[in-house]
């Protein structure tokens, strides 16, 4: 028996409690806007960046990547427009003096002091009327009792100090994204790797947002990592009988889509959506959304957006330098226009983990288990000796994991009995369990000699091959290389049963 998706309180207790995300300072009291990630959280953030960067950047002729700092001159944002535009529109309580964002205002469940009801509190879902008195929210959602503010726009910029001294002039701001940093780098990068349109600049790295409502987990925080790209082309060429820009744009969303899929995501789960003529953004031509059901509903994923030739034009314009390419063809230095696919790595994780998260029934007892790609998953083997008293059978596994680890992620584990030890395995996703047993290294006393083979379970279907010691490095390198454990698991038996 299979559950639905688990609502978000499950992941965050999950995240807490087997070490993927903790709460920032959180024997300070914590912070709502911002998350540390744990010793199974920074391998599988780890771990989504590198297939991005593999998939997106090593394994495609047309793209390399940078590094920027976080710390740009202040000029970048006057010229990228983050300085005028870069705000969303803020209301304040009069009373609790509670910040919201005005556009969010009524996502919110409001608290409500019923006059149908002599005053009593009660907490309505978003959007909703008092089913009482038929009133619909008009105060602070939080209080419930002070009036709201009109709109005032706030920028969302983190300001800070460059050099040690504190005015204006040394004012300059952490990135609110990475992309700036490809378009100001645009002719170095060019002139460096003597590249060719179409081709693109990839870069993941932190971005800060001082958002006015950060929440839902690491949804949305004021420090977090987005992994872009930004595709430059020909304005004038054409593919396929489109203009280079537009065929390009088509591409890097079905590409993106594809990525989301590979690595798990349930189709059912993702969608595309156009933003409408009036949401765009003044530079953009045409922006599309991959939207994820996450357990908040309905949300953005990424972005990829036709940026025309907007972020080249304003650095030019701002630096006084030429931001162009010479197209040897037509004899002419040009512009080139930018597709640019934006991702968040700690909302693909959230949507990974979500998406990954199931509650089986095996043998009458509940089984969680976190389905993850065997690419994304934290620990990729967790070896287990199956009696801990036996210094045999401890030792084979020890050497077992020291020589796995030497290519993956692999773990040792004695401190329970060997359901427990799965179990606890499930729940973080660890895709195949190595457990070294009596009959692998033989009894001794008995007089019976140990036949060198141990047995590999199966996450997904749980079920156990006896593999030769010395076979399992090409067993994983096939199995982690995402062959199916069918194919792999016909050419070896069953353990006996006990
Ligand atoms: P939103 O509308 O949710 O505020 P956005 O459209 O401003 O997002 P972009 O500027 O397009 O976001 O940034 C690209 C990606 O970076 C987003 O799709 C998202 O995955 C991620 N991202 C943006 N803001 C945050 C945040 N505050 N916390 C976590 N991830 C974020």
């Amino acid at each position: 028996m299979t559950m639905g998706a688990p609502n978000m309180d499950v992941l965050v207790s999950l995240s807490k409690r087997r070490g993927f995300v903790f709460q920032s300072s959180e024997i300070y009291g914590g912070t709502g806007s911002v998350w540390d990630y744990g010793p199974l959280g920074v391998e599988l953030k780890n771990n989504i960046k590198r297939v991005w960067w593999r998939d997106f950047v090593q394994q495609r002729a047309d793209m390399v990547g940078i590094d920027a700092s976080i710390l740009m001159h202040p000029t970048v944002w006057k010229a990228s427009g983050h300085l005028d535009h870069f705000t969303d529109p803020m209301v304040d309580c009069r009373e609790c003096k509670r910040r919201f964002r005005a556009d969010h205002v009524d996502t919110l469940p409001w608290t409500h002091y019923c006059p149908a009801t002599k005053g009593n509190k009660f907490s309505i879902p978003a959007g909703e009327p008092c089913g009482h008195c038929g009133q619909r929210r008009t105060l602070c959602p939080e209080c419930g009792k002070g009036e709201l503010t009109a709109p005032r726009q706030f920028n969302l910029m983190f300001k800070t100090f460059m050099g040690p001294v504190e005015d204006e002039a040394a004012v300059t701001y952490l990135r609110p994204e990475t992309a700036q940093a490809m378009f100001v780098n645009f002719d170095n990068v060019l002139q460096s790797m003597r590249l060719k349109l179409p081709f693109g600049i990839a870069q993941a790295g932190r971005s800060f947002r001082n958002e006015i409502t950060p929440g839902n987990f690491i949804f949305r925080t004021r420090e977090f990592e987005q992994m872009e790209i930004e595709f430059f082309v020909n304005p004038n060429d054409r593919v396929d009988g489109r203009p280079a820009d537009e065929f390009w744009h088509d591409r890097w969303i079905e590409d993106c889509m594809a990525w989301f899929l590979r690595y798990g995501l349930t189709a059912d789960n993702l969608r595309l959506r156009e933003h409408e003529r009036d949401e765009l953004a003044h530079y953009a031509k045409r922006t599309v959304d991959i939207e994820y059901k996450f357990p908040i509903g309905w949300s953005e994923l990424m972005g990829i957006a036709n940026r025309t030739d907007f972020d080249l034009k304003q650095h030019a314009k701002w630096s006084g330098k030429s931001l162009t390419y010479f197209d040897e063809e037509r004899k002419e230095h040009v512009v080139p226009f930018v597709v640019e696919p934006a991702a968040g790595v700690d909302r693909a994780l959230l949507a990974f983990m979500a998406d990954a998260y199931r509650e089986d029934e095996v043998r009458g007892e509940k089984r969680v288990v976190l389905k993850l790609h065997p690419e994304l998953a934290p620990i990729k083997v967790a070896v287990l000796p199956l009696l801990k008293k036996r210094d045999d059978i401890v030792r084979t596994a020890h050497a077992i994991r020291a020589d796995l680890a030497r290519q993956w992620r692999v773990v040792y584990d004695d401190t329970a009995a060997i359901g427990r030890l799965y179990r606890r395995q499930d729940e973080i996703g660890t895709p195949y369990c190595v457990t070294v047993d009596v009959q692998t290294v033989g009894d001794t006393e008995r007089g019976e000699a140990g036949d060198g083979r141990v047995t590999i379970r199966d996450r997904d279907s749980m079920e156990q091959i006896r593999v030769p010691t010395a076979e399992l490095a090409t067993v994983f390198r096939e199995l982690l290389d995402a062959a199916a454990w069918t194919q792999v698991a016909a050419r070896y038996p069953s353990p006996p049963r006990s």
